[in-house]
This record gives C-alpha cells, structure tokens and sequence, in this order.
C-alpha cells in the first residue's frame, strides 16, 4: 500500500481516534448502567480497584469482542463513504489507543499527558475503577464532560455533573 498524504493520514487517524472513543465512551456507560451486563461482563474488570496495565486485558470476552466494534463501525464508515482505509493511519491509531490504555491502568501519574487537553488520564480512569461510576471516556475525557459524567467532589464526596444539576434543581424546588 502506498504511503498516505499528510491529509489522509490526519483525516482517518482523527476519525478511527473519535468515532471508536464516542462508542466506547457509551459502550462502557452502558455495562455500568445495565445491571446485568455490569454484574455478568463488566465486573470483571472491575475487580482491579488500583489497576495495573495488564488489567486493561482484564476483561471478559465478550466485553472485548463488544469493544472492537467501535473499530468495525469506523472503518466500515470509512471504507463505505470515503473509500478506502490506509493502513498507516489506522495502525498508528491501534498502537496510539494501546499505549493509552496500558497508561490509564498503569497507576502513575500522568506527567506528559495531563498536559494535553481533554486527553483521558490515569487520575481520571483510576477514579471510575475508585468510585464504579461516572468518568466512562477513555482516550478523551470530553465525552463525560458533554454527557454530564464528569466526577467531582463536592463536600467530600464524589457526584458526576448530572447528579449535581439535580440536587440543584431539587434544591430551587423545595426552596
Ligand atoms: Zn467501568
Ligand atoms: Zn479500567
């Protein structure tokens, strides 16, 4: 395959990096969300409270079939209105979403990354497997913030953005 413009490796790369987080990020919400799926699938991974990398693999099969399609549905996307798919922005896609994952479970902080905008961190994924809910993004924590999933603490507890905003309206309904 021939090497790709600068163009159409930035145009692939930001969208496998988008579409396949946007499907995580709702995939991930929904294990949590679904009773059953959380106690069946999902809580597997969740048996690592202070994760270490290799717990990014911790999970049940079919969890990780079910995330894999965040990338079929990409290329299929891709392949069907765009044409075809370079294998150089879609490998540096895997290797880039692989070395995040490894990241966010490796219980370090995040020193370089944190300084990137939006970008997922540890503290931000170590707080999900801290609290079991709210902060679902991984590669952009923008995803929380949009879908008012985001954590924060307030009076020494921590609540997602939706929760506050309906203590408040409860708060302006009883007043
Ligand atoms: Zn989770
Ligand atoms: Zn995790």
């Amino acid at each position: 395959m021939e090497a790709p413009t600068v163009w159409l490796f930035v145009w692939q790369f930001a969208a496998f990096m988008l579409i396949d987080d946007v499907y995580f990020y709702f995939f991930h919400r929904y294990n949590h969300e679904n009773k059953w799926l959380y106690k069946k699938i999902h809580r597997i991974h969740h048996k690592a409270f202070n994760p270490i990398p290799l717990e990014y693999l911790y999970v049940h099969p079919l969890e990780w079939m079910g995330g894999t399609v965040g990338i079929a549905a990409t290329a299929a996307l891709i392949g069907f209105t765009m044409g075809e798919i370079n294998c150089w922005p879609f490998w540096t896609f895997a290797l880039v979403r692989n070395l995040h994952e490894l990241e966010i479970h490796s219980g370090l902080k995040s020193i370089f990354s944190q300084y990137i905008p939006y970008n997922g961190t540890t503290e931000h994924h170590d707080l999900h497997h801290a609290k079991l809910r709210g902060n679902y993004a991984s590669t952009f924590s923008f995803w929380d913030k949009l879908f008012k999933t985001d954590l924060h603490m307030v009076d020494g507890k921590c609540r997602t953005k939706a929760q506050l905003d309906e203590m408040e309206t409860q708060e302006k309904a009883a007043a």
